[in-house]
């Protein structure tokens, strides 16, 4: 609205987060013009600098994308333009009342509505929010404040986190963020369900055999393992992103679009699921490796990690949700650093076709099962794969791809997580944001087995830089009789 304007504070502009992802997703925001007319943002951090040394350092991340060149460099100066530092300290009222100044005087009058993104250790959160919300909070408009994870370390740490940040904020103040949620394919995951009429019917367990989600990344900590160290995989990725993206996928038909709506379906398939047991989990950690001359370090080698650590870089899990829909089905997921790819998917694999008259005429069609392969990133795609008669005069079957390539299917570059959830948390849409009962949910499924692990010092299996991860992978799925089917020896890139 003409008379209202939104200042976004990004705590911490000093980091590594605010240069990569943040600045340049608040520019590509303006650039396609979704910013409201009357912005402004500001850096907040200890760090001294000038609102010029601000500029100079967010200039050197911000780009135009390649369908857009046009007026690119007269843009940057117009954002850039619009960018504001303030040097502070995080447990200082006093500092941010003096930022609180600052932004009044870009409000010049108008309705005023404040974002304020921690980008910041978590140790911090608490302090900021405070100071912020006493002393530079909105008088007349919204205060939002978006929160990075680690949303704790466990249940506790969690509830603790929550009830902190409620002394200050209500939870409609509170956008608690997971990218992953933000990736086009995973927002395309409901989409995919509930506005086709063939994948619906066939998502449940008379259909569908297994679930996996994977998550594969193909470097590891390189001499930044320090933060890492403290987490390890389980909550860096599976306790949110890959958790997220299978409550996604298993949740029932919400009753509409409406954030509420979606975030209570996702916490009831969370709800449904026991906590995960020791037997349930493989953990793996990789070690050095040499090929082609060269030797790739082990976790351990990395300075910023404990010699002696036996924090997971790898793992992979079996859970169940005990519905009606999914009873019995396994939903396996893996997450790895320094693996042989980088990826990110998810794999459904179906039931055998019963008594299925082409069983003779392949070469082992009776384990070809259809597959749908959505995959995240890189190389946003969703194919399955189906049995087809091979042309000719003969019978004979092979697998093949119906293949949806975004690449090739739309010219326009995907948009960043990061611009998407800003975006969202802007507008006041909640859809994507993790709400506290999704939170203590998620936590409640794997902290029992993050303290067994923990309290039983559990060595994790280690495993090349740059291989296919721990043996022990294979046999956890073995066990449900399931494949990977990111490591079958059918699959190829599409
Ligand atoms: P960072 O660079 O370590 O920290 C951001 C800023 O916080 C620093 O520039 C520093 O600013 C201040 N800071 C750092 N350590 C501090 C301490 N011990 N006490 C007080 N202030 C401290 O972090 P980041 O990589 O930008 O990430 C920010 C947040 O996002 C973190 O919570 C992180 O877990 C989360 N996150 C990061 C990524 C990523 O890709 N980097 C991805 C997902 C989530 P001053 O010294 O100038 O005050």
């Amino acid at each position: 609205r003409e008379n209202s304007t939104v200042s976004i504070t990004v705590v911490g502009a000093s980091g590594d987060l605010a240069k990569k992802k943040i600045f340049p997703a608040l520019f590509a925001l303006y650039y396609e013009d979704c910013l409201p007319e009357h912005f402004t943002i500001f850096g907040y951090a200890r760090s001294k600098m000038t609102d010029t040394e601000l500029r100079n350092m967010v200039s050197k991340t911000l780009t135009c994308r390649i369908d857009k060149r046009e007026n690119c460099s007269e843009k940057m100066e117009q954002f850039l333009g619009r960018c504001f530092y303030h040097s502070g300290q995080y447990d200082s009222e006093e500092n941010f009342a003096e930022l609180d100044k600052e932004i009044k005087k870009h409000e010049a009058g108008r309705l005023s509505n404040r974002l304020f993104y921690l980008s910041i250790p978590p140790n911090i959160f608490m302090d900021v929010v405070k100071c912020a919300s006493k002393s530079a909070s909105s008088a007349n408009g919204w205060t939002r404040v978006i929160v990075e994870k680690p949303f704790g370390q466990d249940s506790e740490s969690s509830a603790a986190l929550t009830r902190g940040l409620k002394q200050f904020l209500v939870e409609d103040q509170i956008f608690r963020i997971d990218h992953y949620l933000g990736k086009e394919l995973v927002e395309n995951l409901s989409v995919l369900r509930f506005s086709n009429l063939v994948f619906e019917p066939l998502w449940s367990r008379q259909y569908i055999r297994n679930v996996q989600l994977i998550f594969s990344e193909d470097f590891g900590t390189e001499g930044r393992g320090g933060y890492f160290d403290n987490y390890g995989i389980i909550r860096d990725i599976m306790q949110n992103h890959l958790l997220q993206m299978l409550a996604l996928f298993a949740m029932e038909t919400p009753i509409s679009l409406d954030a509420e709506d979606i975030r209570n379906e996702k916490v009831k398939v969370l709800r449904s699921m026991k906590p995960l047991q020791l037997e349930d989990v493989v953990i793996g950690q990789y070690k050095s490796h040499t090929k082609g001359g060269f030797t790739y370090p082990a976790y351990t080698d990395d300075k910023t990690v404990p010699r002696d650590s036996l924090t997971p870089t790898f793992a992979a899990a079996v859970l169940f949700i005990d519905n009606a829909r999914w009873d019995g089905v396994p939903f396996l997921m893996k997450a790895g650093k320094a693996l042989h790819t980088r990826r990110t998917e998810i794999r459904v694999q179906f039931r055998h076709v019963p008594g299925n008259l082409y069983r003779s005429f392949g070469t082992d069609l009776d384990r070809a099962t259809n597959e749908l392969v959505i995959r995240v990133q890189p190389d946003e795609a969703i194919y399955l794969k189906i049995n087809n008669k091979i042309p000719g005069l003969g019978m004979r079957l092979d697998r093949s791809n119906l293949n949806l390539l975004y690449a090739a299917r739309y010219s326009k570059e995907i948009p960043d997580a990061y611009e998407r959830l800003l975006l969202d948390a802007i507008e006041g849409e909640r859809r994507l944001f993790i709400r506290s009962d999704e939170l203590e949910a998620a936590w409640a499924l794997f902290t029992p087995l993050l303290k067994e692990l923990e309290e039983k010092r559990i060595a994790p299996e280690l495993y090349p830089y740059g291989s296919r991860g721990p043996v022990g992978a294979h046999y956890l799925a073995a066990k449900h009789k399931i494949r990977w089917g990111d490591l079958s020896s059918e699959h190829y890139k599409i």
